[in-house]
């Protein structure tokens, strides 16, 4: 898998390794550069990440509760990603498990908007702070809800499909969705004043679906074109980059 190099590991959280990428620098630089600002950039980009990390944790706590193993997690500029080494097996557990990230960044959204009826206007940097978890937890949780697999909508998509249809041409028809999608996402990047960092994403997505593919058809004794480049499965959770112009907005008190 690629940015898998150099990778720093902060602390563990259950026995999980919690691991930073070097590709978050390039984040915070985007940050820093898009804020004008040092420390409003790496204020809002360290709120990103707590939010992603709590994000991904709540796939973790399910996924370790259906005593799945959970390799570790990582921040990278892509957003969150949690490696596991198996899968729940059962349709409605996985949608379970896929469906915990987004509840955690719903919770904090609503914990954001709850903080802003009561924080005092005087407050201001406290109150732009609020005004950005609330952003950045509602954009992840309906980012992340596109059926695209293997994120999280594609996830719960696959899941509904599984239950019906079976893994295998469930996983088929989820991975042939997420692969228009992420096309769709490709076009909407270059479109929208050429957004890399969503591009890079629609490359992941496209990419991680084919292989996720790759890895049931193995398992079920298949063949498919390429074999997948490794067995674990991942629960990708990226954040929409591309509203920043409102960020920054929120931050100068607009
Ligand atoms: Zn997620």
């Amino acid at each position: 898998m690629f940015l898998g190099f150099g990778q720093l590991e902060v602390g563990r959280v259950w026995g999980v390794p919690i691991r930073l990428d070097p590709s978050l620098i390039i984040m915070a630089v985007l940050f820093v550069f898009r804020a004008g600002s040092l420390t409003v950039g790496l204020s809002s980009a360290a709120i990103l990440l707590a939010s992603v990390l709590l994000h991904e944790l709540g796939h973790t706590a399910v996924a370790l509760s259906y005593g799945c193993r959970v390799r570790d997690i990582t921040l990278l500029l892509l957003g969150g990603r949690a490696t596991l080494i198996d899968m729940p097996r059962s349709p409605w557990r996985e949608a379970w498990m896929a469906a915990a990230g987004p509840l955690v960044s719903l919770a904090l959204a609503v914990a954001g908007h709850v903080g802003l009826m009561f924080c005092p206007r005087e407050f201001g940097l406290g109150v732009v702070a609020l005004w950005y978890i609330r952003y950045v937890n509602g954009a992840l949780l309906v980012f992340n809800l596109i059926p695209a697999f293997p994120m999280d909508g594609g996830r719960i998509f696959r899941a509904l499909l599984a239950s019906r249809l079976g893994r295998r041409r469930a996983t088929f028809i989820a991975y042939r969705v997420a692969q228009v999608l992420a096309a769709c996402m490709a076009v909407w990047a270059i479109v929208d004043a050429f957004d890399f960092v969503l591009l890079l994403i629609a490359w992941y997505v496209y990419s991680s679906a084919k292989t996720e593919y790759a890895m049931v058809c193995a398992e079920r004794g298949y063949r498919f074109g390429d074999d997948p480049s490794d067995d674990d499965s991942v629960v990708i959770s990226p954040p929409p980059y591309g509203g920043e112009k409102e960020v920054t907005d929120i931050f100068r008190g607009r």
